[in-house]
């Protein structure tokens, strides 16, 4: 690309630096309109662990000691694939055009760390803010393209409505999407998200934290029809999630062989993982499939760390197939889990309807829904 065509898109505002800090991972991406340069994310995943969950003070902490060090590296990164890619030489500050960061859904003192910082290169640096949804994030990731452009799908007016699926450790929802930036939620979780109860399971089965990939990995070599447990909110009419019965009803379980003096075994930890796995998505299964005879989207996109499951893409494929809307998943795991590049995303398309935020009123909303404007 030459520079003035890049000049030409920088008042488009084609690159934009995502930050998010909204729970345990601090990060920062940069994309140029839905093509990834970087995304960088530090874990802090081996601090909390001894702790059995994420410490919102320990949290704060390690993004305020962290950010800057992971804005360098999201730079580094971004400015060797332009540079391989030969849309720019280096990307430095004088490149961005804008400034997106999470204001929530997460936790309050871990969010405030990403918004001061925002707001601090913002006035250095005299870039616009853009406020950015944590959830239209993961809603938008299946939409993120590679570094050299290539997208599994760019949306055109036809496809709308689309319905987004997204769960994670601390959300199971889903979201109508009729245009971009108008969202409405049609279902959600009544008490433990998907990813909640697969991590509270799996520190039952004394995976430690987080243990929900443990479970997968135990569940792929058990057997699924092994134990029979419940599918909560398989009888309700409404699109509601609930995981709170399975979860208890995997812990009387425990409890009774515990009682009858019964060794858990590795078959028995396969079988339940398997078992556990298999009702959790039948659950996500029972209402995607409802959303999709009520709403008729013309595409499903699911986002969000519990995708990360190869049972529960192949277990939403299913679904998708029956009712024939193709499904989209984020291209690549890193975009499933927390990161940057999605928030720097959903920036971008903000962008592009003007819609800036103003740095002195802009703080976070550690209970944000995605805007309801239908
Ligand atoms: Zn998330």
């Amino acid at each position: 690309m030459t520079s003035s065509r890049l000049k030409k898109n920088v008042k488009n505002y084609s690159l934009i630096l995502g930050i998010d800090t909204s729970c345990d991972d601090t990060s920062v991406g940069i994309v140029y309109k839905t093509r990834v340069l970087a995304n960088a994310i530090s874990s802090q995943i081996e601090l909390h662990r001894k702790y059995g969950g994420v410490v919102p003070g320990l949290a704060k902490r390690l993004h305020t000691k962290r950010i800057d060090f992971v804005i360098e590296e999201a730079f580094k990164l971004a400015s060797r694939i332009a540079k391989k890619l030969n849309l720019k030489e280096k990307i430095t500050w004088q490149e961005i055009d804008a400034i997106a960061v999470t204001y929530g859904p997460g936790l309050a003192v871990a969010l405030e760390v990403g918004i001061a910082k925002a707001k601090e290169l913002a006035q250095k640096y005299s870039k616009p803010l853009i406020a950015v949804d944590h959830m239209e994030g993961h809603l938008l990731s299946p939409l993120v393209a590679n570094a050299k452009g290539n997208a599994q799908i760019v949306l055109k007016r036809y496809d709308f409505p689309v319905l987004g699926l997204l769960i994670s450790g601390g959300h199971t929802e889903l979201v109508l999407m009729s245009d971009f930036g108008k969202y409405q939620i049609i279902g959600e979780k009544l008490d433990d998200a998907v990813g909640e109860a697969y991590d509270k399971v799996a520190r039952m089965l004394g995976f430690g934290y987080p243990g929900a990939p443990v479970l997968t990995e135990m569940a792929k070599k058990g057997n699924p029809q092994k134990y029979k447990l419940p599918v909560p909110m398989a009888h309700h009419e409404n699109l509601d999630f609930s995981y709170s019965g399975l979860k208890t009803a995997v812990y009387y379980f425990l409890k009774k062989l515990n009682d009858r003096g019964v060794v858990l075994d590795k078959k028995i930890i396969r079988d339940l993982s398997a078992s556990f796995e298999y009702s959790a998505i039948k659950e996500l299964q029972i209402k995607l499939a409802a959303a999709l005879k009520i709403y008729q989207p013309k595409i499903v996109f699911a986002g969000g760390g519990v995708v990360a499951s190869a049972k529960v893409r192949a277990g939403l494929r299913k679904i998708s197939r029956k009712f024939t809307t193709p499904i989209y998943f984020p291209y690549n795991a890193k975009l499933y889990q927390d990161n940057a590049a999605m928030i720097a995303i959903a920036g971008y398309f903000k962008a592009q309807r003007g819609e800036f935020a103003d740095l002195n009123k802009l703080d976070r909303n550690p209970r944000a829904r995605i805007n309801i404007k239908t």
